[in-house]
């Protein structure tokens, strides 16, 4: 319960029911604002976030914002990098939002967003990487870029399973591969370090469901599977396999180009040619797939050519950051953590703390913004999230921007946090 316009509201919980999130019109929606420059720019984008509800909703539906400790910040209060309240509460919410989280230095410490990832099965980080007029790009049609990465979050050799040469654990590796006579295989098994490349069957399909299933919901017209296949087989290959089985899962909705390659090979490439063409004017989605080196060169030539992509953890990592310079970088690019069964999520600021500006209110809120924006889109409240795009848009447009865009923007006017986040709210 809490006061609003002199009246008390109650507030609920969103809830997951028959696979579908029920968000009421009063949610409570835990936040971890962060650390470095977290608390500024959580500050900046809460005021956009009321500013578009109240303008859409008029005060019928109104978000509860339920504040929770995490990273130095909790370290500090309460000696703990992830309290458990903190992951509690996150479980008991459903659906969140954070600033960036310093990671922990030493031996043990792992990053607390790798940590609340798994923790809370997350296993779709879903980055949209799309362009704003006037941002500056160092790429000549930046606006050509409108693509959803969708990565895998909770395996490959983020699972984190490594053995420092001549431990125990390497040891034992070693007498495993020679057993398995693959020792041949490592060039200096005296002083070779190890990691492990968990690629599931279950952790891949479900990764490339997702993906295809944003893709049918928003229209759209081709996803494609990035894989190393032709150097890691047994993991990255079977990932680009069990992506073709999941998208022929799909029956008529989806048209592979697994498929093509199989009607070509019996009744010819024309006959291949018709099918796909066939498949275009029904409205099929198309799925493909490309080996990540090339995919990084197609993206920066032809990124008109890409939809939606589904990958890996590391493949994804690279991925979404590369995609993300094309179209302004580290300031704007939002982000979730998203398991679509559970309905569990956290939306987030992509960049880090920037401690180095910490408390100097100059960096750009628009990460964690639009990742807002992603949120209130999942929740269902889509006139949201257009609205914040926009008020967004209009200002980067009119060259309203912050210190990191106004050194590169001939004529910009430089806000600062707090003043850009007013100048997006007030545009609301
Ligand atoms: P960083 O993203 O914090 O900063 C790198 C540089 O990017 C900064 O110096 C700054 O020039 C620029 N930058 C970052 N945020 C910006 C913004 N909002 N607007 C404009 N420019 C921005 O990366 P780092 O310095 O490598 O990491 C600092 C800390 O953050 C480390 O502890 C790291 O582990 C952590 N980190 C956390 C997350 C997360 O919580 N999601 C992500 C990355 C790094």
């Amino acid at each position: 319960m809490y006061e609003e316009g002199g009246s008390l509201v109650t507030s609920q919980k969103i809830i997951m029911e028959d696979g579908n999130l029920k968000t009421p019109d009063h949610p409570t929606i835990p936040f971890i604002a962060g650390d470095g420059i977290g608390p500024e720019i959580w500050s900046a984008a809460k005021g956009v976030f009321d500013a578009a509800v109240n303008k859409v909703y008029q005060g019928k539906k109104s978000v509860d914002w339920l504040p929770l400790l995490a990273g130095e910040t909790a370290y500090k209060k309460t000696g703990q990098w992830l309290p458990d309240e903190t992951l509690q509460a996150l479980k008991d919410y459903l659906v969140a939002i954070k600033g960036p989280l310093t990671t922990p230095i030493g031996k043990g410490h792992r990053s607390i967003n790798v940590t609340l990832r798994q923790k809370l099965d997350l296993y779709a980080c879903f980055r949209p990487v799309k362009y704003f007029a006037g941002v500056p790009s160092p790429v000549k049609k930046p606006e050509n870029v409108d693509i959803a990465v969708f990565r895998e979050n909770t395996e490959d050799i983020y699972a984190g399973i490594d053995f420092v040469s001549k431990s125990e654990g390497a040891n034992q590796l070693l007498q495993l591969l020679k057993q398995n006579q693959q020792l041949d295989k490592v060039r200096f098994p005296d002083s070779s370090n190890f990691a492990i490349k968990p690629v599931s069957e279950a952790g891949s399909k479900r990764i490339v469901r997702a993906a295809i299933e944003y893709a049918l919901d928003h229209n759209l017209s081709k996803v494609t599977l990035v894989h190393k296949s032709n150097i890691m087989k047994k993991t990255e290959g079977s990932f680009k396999t069990w992506g073709y089985e999941v998208a022929e899962s799909f029956g008529d909705r989806v048209f592979t180009m697994n498929e093509f390659e199989q009607i070509k090979s019996k009744k010819g490439l024309s006959a291949a040619d018709d099918a796909g063409t066939l498949s275009e004017y029904s409205g099929r989605l198309f799925v493909d797939d490309v080996i990540t080196d090339n995919f990084f060169q197609q993206s920066l030539l032809h990124p008109e050519n890409f939809d939606v992509v589904v990958t890996m953890n590391l493949n994804g990592d690279y991925i979404s950051d590369a995609l993300a310079a094309q179209v302004g970088g580290i300031g704007i690019a939002p982000g979730g953590n998203i398991n679509y069964q559970t309905g569990q999520a956290i939306f987030e600021a992509t960049h880090g703390t920037a401690p180095q500006f910490a408390g100097q209110n100059k960096l750009n809120p628009t990460s964690l913004i639009l990742s807002g924006a992603m949120m209130f889109e999942y929740l269902g409240w889509k006139e949201v999230s257009q609205v914040i795009e926009r008020a967004v848009a209009s200002a980067i447009k009119g060259k309203h921007v912050t210190m990191d865009f106004a050194r590169q923007i001939h004529g910009a006017e430089e806000l600062s946090t707090s003043e850009f986040g007013s100048f997006v709210e007030k545009n609301i």
